[in-house]
């Protein structure tokens, strides 16, 4: 196989044992990088911002961040007067309705994509409709979605049988931004099969989709495929789960002192793909290690 591959690329390896290929959108995406610049510009503006919750599922990007004075609150309780910068996933409207009253300001990071989620929720909720969130009902963005459709909202995810509540005529439906299509795709045709008008936007993220595509392919050829991303994101889990069930040797990583020699005895291709809150100076370091694993001499 030569260097380019759909969205992965080889590692330019000189007389390596085996061969690297990494994908190529490794790095922030677009809606991460974004939240962490506003965050950065917020506190180079008010000395300190606080993010509700890590600002991304990274815990070596958390502690550098904080050292630019972007510190991690649990509550507004713990933020005092200083400004919030909402996350990727966005906010549940009453913690916005809070910060307001205590006259703390708020820097909107979400992502426009999950606002969209968000503006959709509104709109069925608007509209009359019953909504179900396809999602992880403990995922910050889904908190955030289920405050923007009422109280008779339902999550469901890929493990549960949906059964609506109340037996509603009218059905509006969202999926959290990194679900799966085509968890999204039967849950919507279970739900149609139980309602008889069905509303259904499509708010699974393109970028997320290409990451899982992308993971697919390298496990595909690959002998061993290497996730780098934090143990708490979802996208990043989803990516091992979709190496692991092309049955491909599969190890999730957080950072490069983490990669095991042994992994790699014997093998021909390894596949390294990225979370999109995995900071490229991590792949980067990634690699490093996966080069000289593969330059150096082995004992079998
Ligand atoms: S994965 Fe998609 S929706 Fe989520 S933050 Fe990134 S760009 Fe936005």
């Amino acid at each position: 196989m030569t260097g380019e591959y759909g969205g992965i690329q080889k590692v330019q390896i000189k007389d390596g044992r085996f061969n690297v290929w990494c994908v190529k959108d490794a790095g922030f995406c677009f809606g991460v990088e974004r939240a962490v610049k506003m965050a950065k510009d917020a506190a180079a503006r008010f000395g300190r911002v606080y993010s509700l919750g890590p600002l991304i599922h990274n815990k070596d990007v958390v502690e550098s961040l904080e050292r630019e004075g972007i510190c991690v609150a649990e509550s507004l309780e713990q933020v005092g007067q200083n400004a919030v910068i909402a996350r990727s996933h966005g906010l549940p409207p009453e913690i916005a309705q809070a910060a307001h009253k205590r006259r703390i300001e708020i820097i909107d990071g979400t992502c426009p994509f999950v606002k969209k989620a968000q503006d959709y929720a509104k709109l069925l909720r608007n509209e009359g409709y019953h909504i179900v969130i396809v999602g992880n009902a403990s995922h910050p963005e889904v908190k955030g979605l289920l405050g923007f459709s009422g109280r008779d909202a339902q999550v469901v995810n890929a493990d549960t049988e949906l059964e609506l509540t109340g037996n509603p005529a009218r059905v509006g439906i969202i999926a959290q931004t990194t679900e799966r299509i085509e968890v999204f795709a039967r849950i919507v045709s279970n739900v149609v099969s139980q309602a008889k008008e069905v509303r259904v936007f499509n708010t699974v993220c393109d970028s997320a989709i290409s990451r899982r595509e992308n993971t697919r392919r390298l496990a595909n050829f690959c002998d061993v495929v290497i996730v780098i991303g934090g143990k708490h994101s979802a996208n990043t889990n989803q990516l091992t789960a979709v190496s692991r069930q092309c049955g491909t040797q599969t190890y999730h990583i957080e950072r490069p002192e983490q990669l095991m020699p042994e992994w790699f005895k014997g093998k021909h291709s390894v596949g390294v793909t990225v979370g999109a809150s995995t900071p490229e100076w991590i792949t980067s370091a990634v690699i490093d290690r996966l080069r000289e694993s593969s330059q150096s001499p082995v004992s079998e």
